[in-house]
């Protein structure tokens, strides 16, 4: 009879110990989602090309495709990653001109850039 509750004890500190392993477990699962949330934004991150200022939601849709204002001449070669940080005004490297958006300081040419193109956002 003593044995059988020593054994019913011991059943009921395995189960408790269970509990709180499985407990454990639901709380890292509880933190996963988070995780994935901040993966998603990493996907909606947004490319600007130097050249032109176009927007990109990936890399290789920027590699890929042609850039009208690409300094070799229009369509004469594919948009370059922007690899500066986003800022509130864009400098041109050559004259110091600042414009809201690389789309608009790249939209007009530059006097003093060497190759005779337009404006070049400062990283
Ligand atoms: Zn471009
Ligand atoms: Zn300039």
């Amino acid at each position: 009879m003593m044995t059988k509750l020593v054994f019913v004890i011991f059943i009921f500190l395995l189960t408790s110990c269970w509990g709180e392993t499985s407990t454990v477990v639901t709380a890292s699962n509880d933190s996963y989602p988070s995780h994935e949330i901040k993966e998603s934004n990493v996907e909606n991150r947004i490319y600007f090309c130097e050249y032109c200022g176009k927007k990109f939601h990936s890399i290789k849709d920027l590699a890929t495709n042609l850039c009208k204002r690409h300094p070799d001449g229009a369509y004469n070669g594919r948009h370059k990653l922007y690899e500066g940080r986003t800022k509130k005004f864009y400098e041109c490297v050559y004259c110091g001109k600042d414009a809201k958006s690389i789309a608009d300081l790249t939209a007009n040419k530059c006097k003093y850039s060497p190759i005779g193109g337009s404006h070049r956002p400062r990283l």
